[in-house]
């Protein structure tokens, strides 16, 4: 029996569309400057309690997500939000670094680039799909490779010079000048938009997607936790957020501490992270101190930060199973094999919202159980489930057999998966499939 397959709800949450969900409406924002200041942090978490249940998200691209509104609630916390002076992104997600401009490591500054897309494309802005999306990475100390991308344009070294490396949807990156990067990716933009409001690059002639295609294998995916430097000899710290959620409560006590530590702005960023900018060194030490007191993320080694779990049952209405509640379990049983070559996703049905690309271990809600998927996308899953309470005994068993010398984590996994054991828990040959849509 295949996975129930979620229902479609709309397409993503956004700030003017929030999205009906299990626990309430979800309403998403990214700040259009990318930064929020302490104050404006606090009052969002004070506004996130008074109109919907006092849940708060970061998401895997970086947005701000409040849980729980109802109908009534949506319009007093966007006014909420405009009172404290935050500006929403509307329209074309075009994700760039959140230290552009900042960043003593980058090639290219991204925001320029981004904002001629962004003015040039006002035309035919309307005619373009929710999830139409352009990245662009500037080649810096935070990696936007792990995001999905209709458009990605990444920063390279060319001589004196910075070029962008261009990939449309599946196809073969071209390097360009800035000026002929943008005129592609508006040239592009405009022909999904020709398409219609469920087109996307993929759909464009040699634009497929290859299975196990990567549009640059130079990049590889990071998440930005810890220390960075900026210019003028100041830090960003960037803190995680268990699994990507907490209380409003949560929120306000990180608002707080930034403040403490002498942080001039907050800037949600993938991977579930929170940085705090224009640190001295003693205040990126405090800010990320007050954090680990607070339960976050505060290293890229913490078993946690290669966990991803959507909110799972009872918040989302196609969940199978209670994927983050199960998630810390999951994170500590598994740590021996958590050494930087494993991802796992707990996805509570075959959408898979919490993790973009395919993982290492996927365990995927169906039938009210679960079903694994090594090295592939949830989509992928395929029965019979097991019962969600042999969960425990499955993770023991992964997490306790011997490597051998010199074996990585994933390396030990497909060697499991390769000769079936334990009996009864590969459910589902590898399936290196991309996922395109979702
Ligand atoms: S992956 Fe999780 S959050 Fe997304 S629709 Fe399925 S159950 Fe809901």
């Amino acid at each position: 029996m295949s996975p129930r397959p979620p229902a479609r709800r709309g397409a993503c949450p956004a700030f003017l569309a929030p999205m009906e969900t299990g626990d309430g409406l979800i309403l998403r924002l990214v700040p259009a400057e990318g930064a929020i200041s302490p104050d404006q942090l606090r009052g969002l978490a004070r506004a996130a309690t008074a109109f919907g249940n006092a849940m708060m998200e970061i998401t895997a691209r970086g947005s701000l997500q409040v849980r729980g509104l109802r109908a009534e609630t949506v319009a007093p916390l966007q006014d909420a939000v405009l009172a404290l002076g935050i500006t929403p992104r509307l329209g074309l997600a075009i994700d760039i670094s959140p230290l552009s401009g900042l960043d003593v490591m980058e090639i290219a500054d991204a925001r320029p680039l981004a904002r001629r897309i962004r003015e040039e494309m006002a035309g035919f802005a309307d005619k373009l799909g929710p999830k139409v999306s352009v990245v662009i990475d500037g080649g810096g100390a935070i990696s936007l490779a792990g995001q999905k991308a209709d458009v990605r344009l990444i920063a390279r070294h060319s001589g004196a010079d910075a070029r962008w490396s261009v990939t449309i949807g599946g196809g073969t990156p071209e390097l360009l000048t800035e000026p002929d990067a943008a005129t592609l990716a508006l040239d592009t933009l405009s022909r999904i938009a020709a398409l219609g409001r469920r087109a996307r690059a993929t759909d464009l002639p040699g634009c497929a997607a290859v299975p196990g295609a990567s549009s640059d294998r130079n990049r590889a995916p990071s998440t930005p936790l810890g220390t960075f430097p900026l210019a003028h000899g100041r830090f960003a710290c960037g803190i995680g957020l268990p699994f990507g959620a907490g209380a409003a409560d949560l929120f306000a006590n990180l608002a707080d501490a930034a403040e403490a530590s002498g942080a001039h702005d907050l800037r949600p960023a993938t991977e579930r992270v929170l940085l705090a900018t224009g640190l001295d060194a003693d205040g990126a030490h405090a800010f990320a101190m007050a954090a680990r007191r607070l339960g976050c993320l505060t290293t890229p080694d913490d078993p946690r930060a290669f966990v991803a779990a959507c909110p799972g049952a009872p918040a989302c209405v196609c969940a199978h199973y209670p994927a983050r509640d199960l998630a810390p379990g999951v994170a500590e049983a598994l740590a021996p094999l958590l050494d930087g070559t494993v991802t796992v996703h707990l996805s509570a049905c075959a959408k898979g919202c919490a993790h973009p690309t395919p993982a290492t271990l996927t365990f995927v809600g169906m039938d009210d159980g679960i079903a694994l998927v090594h090295e592939g996308a949830p989509s992928g899953a395929r029965g019979p489930a097991v019962p969600v309470d042999v969960l425990a005994a499955m993770l023991a068993t992964l997490a306790g057999t011997p490597r051998a010398p010199g074996e990585t984590g994933r390396g030990l996994l497909a060697r499991m998966q390769k000769a079936g054991l334990p009996a009864g828990l590969w459910l589902r040959e590898g399936n290196d499939r991309p996922m395109v849509k979702t």
